[in-house]
């Protein structure tokens, strides 16, 4: 149906056990509101209301901030709708409903977008709340902080402005806590507050209700494109195209005095995963206030309570019938959703109202005890197991730990709020981790953050903040982000204009060293000794079902011993890629390349040759070793010169020294090989062919070590690969090269050396002639790092206009991160497709940086690749994705 389409629907309503919007309807109600329609209709109980679609937000950024003809009456009809569930009327004077306009985007994007509480009040209504609530105070304090947040929000008057009249009213009433705040001060507040508006933009706070709710909902969808939110996408590949869902819900109250209480919780553990409920909760209180930190809320569960080492009695104690009840919905919620919730609630005079429930975020540590615990209990199946861990997540269970024999001194203790260990000096601004984290690792201390400081929390190896519990903006945000993080260290005291903070006894200043353990919520003095993290019980659980379901290969990049060691260990089946001159960035060996590129006469070329031969036996039969019975794929030389050329006096100096040049020869014998475009330049086969005494020497090197590890009792299984290749003509001389080497040495030692040839697809043209390419050719290997440089034009080593192009939506994502599907992903297609009409069981992979990406690797299962090649750390990472895309195209 068209949008404009006169029976198109922009509103959903919800409410008294009934929904019209349903669990598929994510991209269209957000996920707050598809949380909302959903309990509803499984009748878990919510306070009515209705969902503005996201399709209303891009319409209004496509046309112009034009909103849709239609939808003032659809949302008249949405409060009617309200309206006559609650039994109250949008400005009653008597009676009035109030409502809150919450955003809600199709993921989460806690604390990026606006909120809205308490809508509708104004001089009048706030007497007919009061009078039918008998609580004046209550009525009052409600209208302040409405006052408070549009003024904020909507009318966009600066937030430390509302709190300097709050705090002039607090020092004349001689007062610390807002709670000790009389019904007569809060009216001089909402005095106060009123005029300062009035003040700042010229009118009036508005009191025609109809208009509040307008412009609330106008600031909503403003706040999809506030920079916060713009920053936030960017970070987390979130496209800008997808807009936010505006969700008007019936207020419902937690501070109506002593039966009514406001709260969040995780259906599990975040941090751990065990089977805990863990949240927290307020008693007469509203939701601001938990997520502020200004009083220390109390447990939900008596175990949550002995976890955090809390004294204040948890609602299990204090509540006892709510917390069955509680309970009761939690446990509802995880078998419907089938995974962890995060939930928030409102008890309003002993009533239970669930106001959002959707996915928990988690550690990995949690993510993969919850997965495995959850199939145990039967609520999922192996699959869905699977699918309930994110592959890039499970990084933070590859991230070092505290070395538990090391050394250390603990300055303090905070909450455990995302795992992992960081040595850092101290900063104390967002924008000083910024500027600093360019000289070296930074740990960000803050009071507590906000959404601001979401710049510098990314640069940071780790954050600590004063305040703030394991559901603050700190440690949802670290979490997500995989970096270590403590939170609620009270002993932490910040002087922000010395840029000093004392941990009890200890004083420090910025640019000192520390360190911190997320997982223990320790902080150390200095730089304390990490060690490599250990794959065992769930996570090898997890692993091993991966195995079972994926049916693509995962093999690694990896050239070093080290390198190739570690891919094994991470499971690695096989080297999908050796890049041969990686071999010699080690300072040692970087001149015998750099002899070799600038060799001019048959001497100095036989010499730089020489030189190199038994490096590369020496390490390729060291890597046949470490890939026993797996394949080990070497691709030929492919160095851009540009990387590989002396740059400085000092390296042309020592090259001159080391080849018995003068400086001279070799500054011109650079000037003749420097290239306007290296990167489409004598590299690749264009170098193996127009020298081809350097594909001798590496076929040379490589069946030599093939036969000599053969001879040791290792099964090698020797791969060639051509890179950079566009012909047929190409890949046939150098196979003819390396044929001739290999037929020499299994005459001289009488011996069969077997291998499999193969070339590299990383050009268009690569593409369009893949049916000649897989006449000769056994495998087809996509280098789609350069095949994305050159199927866009756009130069991989700069690609300054990135986050322009994101920001301008002209790119979902980064496509030398993510395969671009539409473009590079017809390309590959088509070549598979093209290679495989000539040779059936051509084998097909990914080695480019895509190879270790989930959605590329999903890309790659889909179209019934082989197999993925990533770097060692990514193997794990890669298994997981590898079986979650089984999953995914199974269903498909
Ligand atoms: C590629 O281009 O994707 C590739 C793997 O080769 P390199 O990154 O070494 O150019
Ligand atoms: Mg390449």
């Amino acid at each position: 149906m068209s949008l404009e389409d006169e029976n198109h629907k922009w509103v959903y309503t919800y409410g008294a056990g009934k929904a019209e919007g349903d669990r598929t309807m994510r991209n269209l109600l957000g996920g707050k509101g598809l949380g909302l329609h959903d309990m509803c209709s499984i009748g878990v109980p919510v306070p009515p209301g209705f969902t503005i679609t996201t399709e209303v937000c891009t319409y209004y950024y496509d046309h112009n901030k034009q909103y849709p003809k239609r939808l003032q009456g659809d949302i008249q009809a949405g409060m009617k709708h309200i309206e006559t569930i609650v039994g109250k009327k949008f400005g009653d004077e008597a009676d009035p409903l109030l409502v809150s306009v919450r955003s809600g985007a199709r993921v989460s994007m806690p604390g990026m977008m606006d909120t809205i509480l308490n809508l509708g009040l104004n001089d009048k209504t706030v007497v007919g709340l009061h009078t039918k609530t008998g609580n004046e105070r209550f009525a009052y304090d409600s209208y302040r902080r409405f006052i408070q947040m549009f003024g904020d929000i909507v009318m966009g008057v600066p937030h430390a402005d509302f709190e300097k009249v709050l705090q002039g009213v607090k020092d004349k009433a001689g007062v610390k806590q807002d709670p000790e705040l009389t019904t007569e001060h809060l009216k001089e507040v909402i005095t106060g507050y009123k005029k300062l508006i009035t003040e700042k933009k010229g009118h009036e706070f508005p009191q025609d209700v109809q208009e509040q709710l307008q412009q609330a909902i106008h600031a909503v969808f403003g706040s999809w494109n506030n920079p916060r939110a713009i920053t936030y996408r960017n970070i987390n590949d979130i496209p800008h195209t997808w807009g936010t869902a505006v969700n008007i819900v019936a207020m419902v109250f937690g501070n109506m005095g002593d039966t009514s209480a406001t709260g969040v919780a995780f259906t599990r553990n975040p941090a751990t995963g065990e089977k805990v409920f863990f949240g927290e909760y307020l008693v007469n209180a509203q939701g601001e206030d938990v997520v502020a930190g200004i009083r220390t809320p109390q447990q939900i569960s008596n175990a949550g309570k002995e976890a955090q080492h809390s004294d204040l009695p948890s609602m299990e104690e204090s509540m006892p019938q709510m917390y069955k009840e509680l309970n009761e919905v939690r446990e509802k919620l995880e078998k419907h959703n089938r995974d962890m919730q995060d939930i928030e609630f409102t008890i309003q005079e002993g009533k239970l109202y669930l106001l959002q429930c959707r996915n928990g975020k988690r550690t990995a540590k949690a993510a993969v005890k919850i997965a495995v615990d959850l199939y145990n209990e039967g609520i999922i199946d192996k699959d869905q197991a699977l699918c309930l861990v994110d592959p890039n997540a499970i990084n933070q269970l590859l991230h070092r730990q505290i070395d538990p024999k090391a050394k250390k001194t603990i300055l303090s203790r905070g909450l455990n709020a995302s795992p992992g260990a960081a040595c850092g000096t101290i900063v104390f601004t967002a924008e000083d981790a910024e500027n600093k984290a360019k000289d070296g690792p930074v740990i960000l201390l803050r009071e507590e953050t906000s959404p601001d400081d979401i710049n510098g929390m990314h640069v940071a190896k780790g954050v600590i903040t004063a305040r703030g519990g394991m559901t603050s903006h700190a440690a949802v945000v670290a979490r997500g982000m995989g970096a270590p993080c403590i939170t609620g260290c009270g002993e932490m005291v910040i002087n922000f204009e010395k840029k000093t903070v004392s941990f009890g006894k200890t004083d420090l200043k910025e640019g000192d060293w520390i360190s911190m353990s997320g997982d223990s919520g320790e902080i150390y003095l200095g730089k304390v000794d990490t060690i490599e993290p250990q794959i065992s019980g769930d996570f090898e659980t997890i692993m091993k079902w991966a195995d079972e379901t994926r049916r693509l290969h995962i093999e690694a990049n990896a050239e070093t011993p080290k390198d190739a060691q570690q891919a094994r260990d991470f499971g690695a089946q096989g080297i999908g890629l050796v890049r041969t001159e990686h071999m010699f960035f080690d300072p040692k060996r970087i001149v015998s390349i750099r002899k070799m590129i600038l060799a001019d006469t048959d001497e100095e070329k036989k010499n730089a040759l020489a030189e190199l031969l038994p490096y590369q036996t020496s390490d390729f039969e060291e890597l046949f070793k470490i890939m026993d019975g797996f394949p080990v794929t070497i691709r030929l030389l492919d160095p851009p010169l540009h990387e590989f050329l002396p740059k400085t006096d000092k390296d042309i100096k020592e090259l001159a020294q080391e080849i018995n040049v003068t400086e001279e020869l070799i500054r011109k014998r650079i000037v003749t090989l420097h290239e306007l475009n290296p990167m489409l330049g004598n590299r690749g086969c264009r170098l193996c062919i127009s020298r081809p005494e350097i594909t001798e020497m590496q076929g040379k090197a490589i069946f030599t070590a093939a036969m000599n590890a053969a001879k040791k009792g290792v099964k090698v299984y020797p791969q060639i690969m051509i890179p950079l290749a566009v012909s047929k003509k190409e890949i046939q001389i150098l196979k003819d090269i390396l044929d001739k080497e290999k037929a020499a040495l299994e005459k001289a030692n009488n011996v069969e050396i077997p291998y499999v040839f193969g070339t590299m697809i990383e050009l268009p043209r690569a593409c369009l002639r893949s049916a000649e390419l897989a006449e000769i050719a056994h495998f087809f290997s996509f280098g789609t790092n350069d095949l994305t440089q050159t199927t866009l034009g756009i130069s991989r080593d700069d690609f300054s206009f990135r986050d322009c192009y994101k920001d301008n939506g002209i790119f979902d994502s980064d496509p030398f991160a993510v395969i671009d599907e539409e473009g590079v992903g017809e390309l590959i297609k088509m070549s598979v497709s093209r290679g495989k009409s000539v040779q059936k069981e051509l084998r097909t992979g990914i080695c480019g940086e895509h190879g270790g990406e989930p959605k590329s690797i999903q890309f790659a299962d889909a179209i019934g690749m082989d197999y993925v090649s990533c770097s060692p750390f990514r193997i794990p990472i890669a298994r997981l994705a590898a079986a979650q895309a089984a999953v995914q195209n199974k269903k498909k």
